[in-house]
């Protein structure tokens, strides 16, 4: 018999009820160290006092009032987003999948107003990600998300990660644009080298394209820059923007220069709830927080001990652990023995880890742990490797 939620997950027999920092408290008691972050969702952990605060105020006051209003704490995001970033406007939305749904489609628009409405195609890249709807999908172009519900939008041409000449190839006169995540994460931690994302610049610049960056989770801090494409000095021209700006709260957005956002005029584009005054009350107050002196130096000291400290545990466990990379707190161990199997032996150590493509266990933690936080999370991987080792012999002898 089907279950109540519709199966599409295959859930742990786990729940949680409470949270603090990095940690969350199980409904049996049990504590657990999150490096999954909801997927890099928490990026301010559970119960930040100032997130709770701001959440609990807004929501006595108002929480929906449409767009059909100004919305002045939605003003005041956009602001501060365009200020901090090679952007000029911003649409709110409740999702990355939205966010990346309006950069698409103002990408196709931009070109349509350009006198190009031929030039609706944008090229991808093999092994991205960049949501679930029917366009994200064709876009991410992974065949186990595709199968079965019916035809791949049209307009997305998708070429080998890291394949300059195949990219080259790819630009043809129906080209408008070109989507990248400047560190692939579903597809397992896969940084985008800094001189590729300039190429890419590059050849937008010489083709009149459009460069998109899907930041939904490398975004807000999680790399140790507000967004990873200030990694690489490359500013796109729209960019996705979810997951961690919202802190947990559904929230995403998509930023644009003036020019590529020139189509969207009024009535083009729109959304029911995106931007809702509790959204940005939420949204402002991470903003307060990612932004404050010193909070992104934080990020990028903690990233670079765990990366320190996950080389030592890959050269303890070198029959577990291939290799470790990513920027900040956003980092990929490969490993050597099934990412599931690991990912489930870490749960039995108390500690969350994330499963993606490549057969690599993501660490997403929130960007508030602490050294404490990051040692701890090293020692439980250590004994997870532990584990795994363990098993590796049973079944050598079986
Ligand atoms: C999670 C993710 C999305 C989709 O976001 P949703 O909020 O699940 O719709 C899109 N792009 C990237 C890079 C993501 O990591």
């Amino acid at each position: 018999m089907i279950s109540p939620i519709l199966p599409t997950y295959a859930r742990a027999d786990l729940s949680f009820e409470t949270g603090e920092g990095a940690w969350l408290t199980s409904t049996d008691g049990t504590r657990y160290l999150d490096f999954g972050g909801g997927i890099a969702v928490a990026s301010l952990g559970y119960a930040h006092p100032h997130l709770v605060e701001a959440l609990t105020q807004q929501g006595r006051k108002i929480w929906h009032t449409s767009n059909l209003f100004k919305i002045p704490a939605g003003e005041r995001l956009a602001q501060r987003l365009v200020d901090a970033t090679f952007a000029d406007t911003v649409f709110f939305t409740n999702s990355g999948a939205e966010a990346m749904e309006c950069a698409i489609k103002m990408a196709r628009k931009y070109q349509s107003a350009s006198g190009h409405p031929d030039k609706y195609r944008i090229i991808t890249f093999e092994g991205a990600f960049h949501g679930r709807t029917l366009a994200t999908i064709a876009a991410g172009g992974q065949q186990k998300y595709l199968d079965g519900f019916g035809p791949k939008v049209d307009g997305f041409d998708q070429v080998p990660f890291g394949d300059h000449e195949a990219l080259k190839a790819a630009i043809g006169p129906q080209t408008g644009a070109i989507l990248i995540e400047p560190i692939q994460g579903e597809g397992g931690i896969r940084p985008v080298p800094s001189q590729c994302l300039r190429g890419l610049r590059a050849l937008c610049d010489e083709h009149g394209l459009l460069l998109i960056f899907d930041e939904v989770q490398t975004g807000v801090g999680r790399t140790g820059k507000f967004f990873a494409g200030e990694l690489s000095g490359v500013t796109p021209d729209i960019m996705a923007v979810a997951k961690g700006i919202g802190g947990g709260f559904p929230l995403g957005a998509c930023l644009a220069t003036e020019e590529a956002a020139k189509g969207m005029t009024a009535g083009t584009h729109g959304t029911t709830y995106g931007g809702n005054p509790l959204a940005m009350a939420v949204g402002n107050a991470v903003l307060d927080v990612v932004l404050a002196d010193g909070f992104l130096d934080h990020v990028e000291q903690m990233g670079l001990l765990l990366k320190q400290r996950l080389a030592e545990v890959q050269d303890r466990h070198p029959d577990i652990v291939e290799l470790v990379r990513g920027e900040g707190l956003m980092l990929g161990v490969k490993l050597r023995v099934n990412n599931g199997d690991f990912a489930v032996a870490a749960r039995a150590e108390h500690l969350l880890v994330i499963p993606a493509g490549d057969n690599v266990v993501r660490l997403l933690p929130p960007l508030v742990i602490t050294e404490a936080d990051a040692l701890e999370a090293v020692s439980r991987l250590d004994a997870t490797c532990a584990r795994m080792e363990k098993d590796l012999k049973h079944g050598a002898k079986a």
